[in-house]
């Protein structure tokens, strides 16, 4: 699938993209996010949170949000399922990935990824789809094919025939085609769909 990241980007944009057929959407910040949502409701839209998640506002996103990609702590993977309405779907979820253990980025090494598919697997408000990754800047696209390649691996050997890990979030405007031949199955674009965005000022 194709997910617009659509962050820093206004409704008018996303209703634009929505009439040349995408309906996924990816925001990364929640209170820019839920204006959005709320100023298109009268669209068909489905919402994925691409961000970090403070623990202060899994509320918002358990209520708002059809998928999250960034699940990488088991108090997050609680509360989402906690705060889910009983009235919606189980909240589609990804544990994202972070193999060079980035500081600035979230995500977990690949040794902790049993243990957290595992809690997630028992919270019934969640539904664990697979993995998402941020590979680190400037990388070869030698070395792109091999850090793509090893998420795809990791999610084959952590499936279980009760929830496959089929869903592989890797791949954005500058190496979509990379993850692409490495297996992604949703490659999150922002810029080569609606341009530069606003940069956020706070
Ligand atoms: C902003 C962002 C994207 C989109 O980046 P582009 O380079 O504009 O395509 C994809 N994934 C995440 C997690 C992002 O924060």
């Amino acid at each position: 699938m194709i997910l617009a990241v659509s962050k820093g980007q206004p409704a008018a944009a996303i209703a634009a993209a929505h009439r040349a057929g995408i309906v996924d959407f990816g925001e990364n910040y929640v209170d820019e996010a839920l204006q959005k949502i709320a100023a298109l409701g009268e669209h068909d839209l489905h919402w994925h949170f691409i961000g970090r998640i403070q623990s202060n506002k899994t509320r918002p996103i358990a209520e708002n949000f059809d998928w999250v990609h960034t699940v990488d702590r088991n108090r997050i993977a609680e509360r989402l399922n906690a705060q889910r309405p009983p009235h919606a779907a189980p909240l589609n979820v990804l544990i994202q990935i972070n193999l060079a253990h980035e500081p600035q980025k979230g995500g977990i090494g690949e040794d902790a990824l049993a243990t957290l598919a595992g809690a997630i697997d028992s919270l019934p408000r969640l539904r664990l789809r697979g993995l998402m990754t941020m590979p680190p800047a400037g990388l070869s696209d030698e070395l792109l094919r091999e850090h793509f390649t090893r998420i795809a691996r990791l999610a084959a050997q952590h499936a279980t025939p009760q929830r496959p890990l089929d869903f592989l979030s890797m791949g954005m405007s500058g190496d979509f085609e990379t993850a692409i031949a490495c297996g992604s199955t949703c490659v999150r674009i922002g810029t080569a769909i609606f341009g530069e965005r606003k940069p956020r000022t706070d």
